[in-house]
Parts: C-alpha cells; structure tokens; sequence
C-alpha cells in the first residue's frame, strides 16, 4: 500500500465526524461571505465587474487573505498569480487535498461563478475548526488566475499553468488591450500582497474537487440540489473563410457573381441541419460572422464564421466535426471554402469513484443528486491531468450564468457546501477510494 491509498485501520468515530462537520456548516456566513466579495466591483445592477489581475481581482484576493490570516491559515502565491490557502494536517509530508475556484468575472458577471467554490472551500476549513477537527492531510484551497479569459485571453490560464508548468513563458507574454503583459499585471498582483511567499508551480496535489454553480438548467429543471460531475465535454473550434469577389450590387448580372454570402448561407443551412440531427449532447454554435466589406450596396467578396462545437464524447467530436469539415469542403463552388481548426480539446471523464463519493455524501445528507456532464469549461478540466478530480454543482436560478442577474439559493448553496466537507474530509482523512483506479 502507498501513502496515497486508503487506511484501513479502525477509525469507528469518522461516520460521527463526518456528520458533526456537515452540521457545522454555517450557511448565514457562507452567505454573508459570498455578499461581502459581491462588493469588489459592484457592477449597481447586482452583477459584479472583476477582471482577472485588475486592482479590484487584487483587493478581492486581499480581502480573502485576510480570512484566512484571521484563522491562521499558510497563504502563498505562485509565478502565475494563483494562491493557496493550506490549512495544515497531523501529517505535513503528505499529499494535500485541495478545493478551489476563481474569484474573476466577466465585464457584466455575477456574485457566484467561481466565487462559490472558493468560499465554500474557505466556510470548509472554518467549519473544522469550529469543531477542532484535525484531517491527517492537509487541506489547500487554491484561487486560480484568470479563468474566464477576458482581459487575457484564453481562460483557465492559472489551472493549466499550474498543470504544466513549463508552459509558463508563454502565458507570461500575452497582452491586454493596453499592452499589459501577463507577466506585468502578476508582479503588480504580488506586490500588492502583503508578506505573502511565492512557491512552485504544480506541486503534488492527492486529489481535487471544485464545487460550482451549475451554469445551466438541468439542476433546476429535474428540482435536484446536487449534481454530481462526471466529467467536462470537448470542443473542436473552426474558422471557415469563404471567398468569392466583390461587386456592384446593382449592375452585376447573377451569372458572373460570386456573392460568398450566399455560400455561406447554404453551408450554415447544412450545417445546422447537420448537428440539429446529432441529438441533445450536441453543441452546436456560430457566434460570430464577418462580411467584407460589409457594405449594404457591395456583393461580399469576403464572409468569415467562427464554430464552436461541443460534446462529452471524444468519437462524437472526432466524427461529426469531420464531417463538418466535409461538408465545408462540398461548398465550394464560385467561392473558396477554407476550413481551419482552431482547437481541440478532448473531453475530461472524471474518475468514477470520485462522483460515486459524491453522490454517497448527498445521499447520506438527505439531498436529491444526479449525475451530469459539465457543459462549461472550468479549472477542474486542468487538476484533472495532475490527480484524481470530481466537481459538485449546485443550481443557479434559470442556469443563468455570465450575467449579472446570476442567482443562486442560500439553502443550495448551504447543501453543496456539505457535501463538500464531507468528500474533503473523507479524502484528506481515508485517502484516496481504493477503486479509483
Ligand atoms: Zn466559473
């Protein structure tokens, strides 16, 4: 047996424990807590404005800091301007177990994307120490940089960072509008905290789990308090340029046109029909349309679309984006269709024990769960390539999300923030679940 697997010495009064801790839970302080960073870039219709690095990002981690240093709690920083809040364990050479989210928003975001799961974690570790209970790991609540990716672009940049550090001079180089770099925008982060240490990227980690508003519907819908994750679907992304000449409007006949609008008009029908007949799980989306010289009296000579296709299974993906690609290639008649793919990112399946301990923990609390893919990207789809990850949801008003209307239930919360005591405890006390895998 390695240190990483489950004890199974005698421990009769851990099932005891484990119930006081999700009693501890105090819901008003997770809420009061969750109100409290809400007034770090109140947007005034109740959403919150909190780009990554900015000085209002900096204060909100400032503000945490200080709820962990009331508690005695270890703060470090890394090179990319993640933190981590280590509450220690009765064996300091272990593995920690760690929880976490970000604490960044969209322009016009909400009070609990991201947010939730770092304050849950957080009203975690000050529920054990109400009860003075102490885990044989240590527990780490990590604030990953920049996950929704706007002012630097692409998101999840703190999580992936920390799961391949090697990639970090690349992210140090990307820019804001103004010219900022990566790099200069995380030392003005680290000057900005006070007394706190640096340490390495990607240190070893037993296992993560991230608890999250749902951002959709499902919960909701089914009238489910607990979503057990299991796991995060891929996307493919392609850009189509398609090119023909451009005229006037008036005096070309239809016989010498090569009006690239209409190609891709014809090429988005199909398309559409396409993936309308792939079924649910299929995402299908074009968000994004250019027309050149988009003038109303001008034949476009130019029309570029940009695909955003997501599904859980990788065999999906890999044929009906083929066949996507197929399809672009078919179009091509007076007008060029050229198809690029931009990105691929596999599917993550969480390991099945980790939702399994999940749904264990609800069911023992009494709250209803099911299991579901994540339609979003998140952090967890990083930690997933370093140790053994899961993700708790808890449903959001209308799955709304990336709004500032974002809602969610007090008494949800309060549910999702037990079952994740009980699994940290349980994790940072057993070990890993022997079937892990
Ligand atoms: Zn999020």
């Amino acid at each position: 047996m390695n240190q990483n697997q489950r004890n199974t010495g005698p421990a009769p009064d851990r099932e005891a424990i484990a119930a006081a801790l999700t009693r501890a839970i105090d819901s008003d302080r997770l809420w009061r807590s969750i109100m409290a960073m809400a007034r770090y870039g109140a947007t005034g219709n109740g959403g919150v404005n909190r780009l990554a690095l900015t000085d209002t990002d900096n204060q909100a981690h400032l503000l945490l800091i200080g709820w962990a240093r009331e508690r005695g709690y270890h703060c470090a920083a890394d090179d990319i301007g993640n933190i981590f809040i280590r509450r220690d364990g009765a064996n300091p050479a272990l593995d920690p177990v760690m929880t976490g989210s970000h604490l960044d928003t969209q322009p016009t975001g909400g009070k609990f994307d991201g947010i939730y799961g770092v304050l849950a974690g957080l009203e975690v570790f000050r529920a054990l120490d109400d009860l003075g209970i102490i885990t044989e790991r240590p527990l780490e609540l990590a604030v990953w940089a920049n996950e929704e990716g706007c002012r630097f672009v692409p998101g999840c940049m703190g999580s992936a960072c920390f799961a391949q550090p090697d990639t970090l001079p690349g992210w140090e180089a990307i820019t804001d509008r103004d010219g900022i770099t990566v790099r200069q925008a995380v030392r003005a982060f680290h000057q900005a905290l006070p007394a706190v240490p640096l340490r390495a990227l990607g240190t070893p980690v037993l296992a993560y789990i991230e608890a999250h508003i749902e951002q959709g519907p499902v919960l909701e819908d089914t009238l489910t308090t607990i979503g057990a994750v299991s796991g995060i679907q891929g996307c493919r992304d392609f850009q189509v340029v398609i090119t023909g000449a451009e005229a006037h409007a008036g005096t070309t006949p239809l016989s010498s046109r090569r009006d690239a609008m209409k190609t891709a008009v014809r090429l988005l029908h199909d398309l559409y029909a396409l993936t309308d007949a792939a079924g649910e799980e299929c995402r299908f989306t074009v968000g994004a349309l250019r027309v050149y010289p988009d003038s109303n009296s001008v034949v476009p000579g130019r029309v570029v679309f940009d695909i955003d296709f997501r599904h859980p299974s990788q065999s999906v993906l890999r044929q009906l984006g083929d066949r996507m690609l197929d399809l672009c290639a078919r179009h091509a008649d007076r007008c060029a269709v050229r198809a690029t793919e931009i990105r691929w990112r596999q599917p993550a399946v969480f390991p099945p024990a980790i939702p399994r301990l999940i749904q264990r923990a609800a069911a023992r609390l009494r709250h209803s769960c099911i299991m579901l893919p994540s339609g979003a990207s998140h952090d967890a789809v990083n930690l997933h390539k370093r140790c053994p990850t899961g993700m708790i949801f808890v449903p959001c008003a209308g799955g709304v999300s990336h709004n500032e209307r974002e809602s969610a239930a007090p008494g949800d919360l309060h549910a999702g923030t037990q079952v994740l005591a009980e699994v940290l405890y349980r994790l940072a006390t057993e070990g890993l679940p022997a079937d892990v895998g």
